[in-house]
């Protein structure tokens, strides 16, 4: 065999628990190792470790990704009361992907990986269709009141200079319920840098939708930012041939319908919500979905869109083995090694990350599969459903044959 590819920067490392945790080893051992002498600073967010370091190791691990620049992370435990006593916990530890969210301050982008074999649900689309969902504020950091009365509402605003500013919001003739919610225009600049910044990265166009005709002053400043951030990337948007395109959100819905696929959606953080679920869904499965988060200042953190599949590893507790899909996380090592090449000018990292999920999507159009693919899958007679060891050694071959 050739030399193994040589690397420069570390990748860091971000291990996780359950199903994933065990796929991870697998696939470095068989996909990854053979062919790279890895570099890593490794951080394991398995949440016994979490638990053992009062949860520091994720904010070290989120540390060393400013530094470093690309992080790989395996799917992780967010505890809740079951998992206190299960893992006897210390402390019910926040979602480390929150954690790491907040030291970043990233956009969180999501693709399906597509296969001929597998049909979106929308005959049009023939190219994956990406969602970044703006993940601050609005509807997810309100405040609500149900009143038992009528009365009158108002939304007062005190600045710090001591300014008030008073609307009248409504004058209730009987109970109702009010909603107050906010953004930041720091927030919303930073996801407007991502966007553009992960547009560019992927050279396809980015559109943005908002309801500014109604909600011209809060919908209306998404707009107004998202195109005074524009300018700033206006020349490099010409230079690769992309473009920026804003419209209304119920035309965008339609037109993503109409759609060929192949761009970028940036989505407020409600409509990014709902609407990744019906994107993921159309294009077929979770376990297909790769996520990755992108820093303002061009940081970036891979991971798959799925959680630990925990049914499946109490499976592989008793012994049994699992036809559990590795494809998002493979996509995702693959994501950050393409990554790190190209940041470090390793052309042959690049080419061997193209390589590694070409022969996922090869080994899958073959027929052989995960259960969670045989299911969706065209079945011409030639599928073999397999389990994960099973699947990533028929990757192997594919890598190896080249
Ligand atoms: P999940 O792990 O995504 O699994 C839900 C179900 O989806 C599985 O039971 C399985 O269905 C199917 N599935 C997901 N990924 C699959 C794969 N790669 N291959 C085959 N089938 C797959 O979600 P969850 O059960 O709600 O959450 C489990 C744990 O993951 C929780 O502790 C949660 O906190 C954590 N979580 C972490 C992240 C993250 O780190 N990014 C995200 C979400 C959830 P069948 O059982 O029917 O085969
Ligand atoms: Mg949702």
């Amino acid at each position: 065999m050739a030399d193994k590819i040589q690397m420069k920067t570390p990748l860091v490392e971000m291990d996780g628990d359950e199903m994933t945790r065990i796929l991870w080893q697998m696939i470095k051992d068989e996909l990854i190792l053979p062919f790279v002498d890895l570099k890593t600073e490794y951080y394991d967010l398995g949440l016994k470790h979490r638990d053992e370091t009062r949860d520091q190791v994720t904010i070290d691990s989120a540390e060393a990704t400013k530094k470093y620049g690309v992080a790989v992370k395996c799917a992780t435990i967010t505890p809740n009361v079951q998992r206190m006593s299960e893992y006897d916990l210390h402390e019910m530890w926040k979602s480390p992907n929150g954690t790491i969210r907040a030291i970043l301050d990233g956009t969180v982008f999501r693709t399906p990986i597509t296969v001929s074999r597998i049909h979106p649900a929308v005959r049009s689309w023939e190219k994956p269709i990406t969602i970044a969902r703006h993940a601050y504020g609005d509807v997810y950091k309100n405040t609500e009141i149900r009143t038992t009365e009528g009365g009158t509402a108002e939304l007062v605003f005190t600045g710090d200079s001591g300014k008030v500013t008073r609307q009248l919001v409504q004058k209730l003739d009987g109970p109702g319920v009010l909603q107050g919610m906010h953004n930041k225009e720091a927030s919303i600049r930073s996801f407007a840098h991502s966007c553009f910044q992960f547009a560019l990265s992927q050279k396809q166009d980015l559109w943005f939708g908002t309801k500014d005709t109604i909600s011209k002053i809060y919908d209306g400043a998404f707009k107004e930012i998202m195109a005074e951030v524009f300018e700033e990337y206006k020349d490099r948007f010409d230079a690769a041939g992309i473009e920026y395109f804003y419209t209304l959100i119920d035309d965008a819905v339609a037109r993503v319908i109409r759609s060929k696929g192949g761009f970028i959606w940036a989505c407020k953080n409600y409509d990014g919500d709902v609407m990744s679920d019906m994107v993921s869904t159309a294009f077929g499965s979770l376990a297909m979905m790769t996520s990755v988060l992108v820093s303002p200042d061009g940081i970036y953190e891979y991971e798959a869109a799925h959680g630990t599949v925990t049914r499946h590893y109490y499976r592989y507790l008793k012994g049994e083995k699992t036809s559990t899909n590795p494809v998002a996380t493979i996509f995702a090592w693959t994501g950050a090694l393409r990554k790190r090449g190209e940041l470090d000018g390793i052309d042959t990292l690049v080419t061997f990350a193209n390589k590694l999920e070409q022969a996922c999507l090869d080994t899958i159009e073959a027929g052989i599969m995960t259960k969670d693919l045989a299911l969706l899958a065209d079945n011409d007679g030639s599928i073999q459903v397999v389990d994960s060891e099973e699947f990533l050694k028929a990757i192997r071959e594919k890598v190896s044959m080249e």
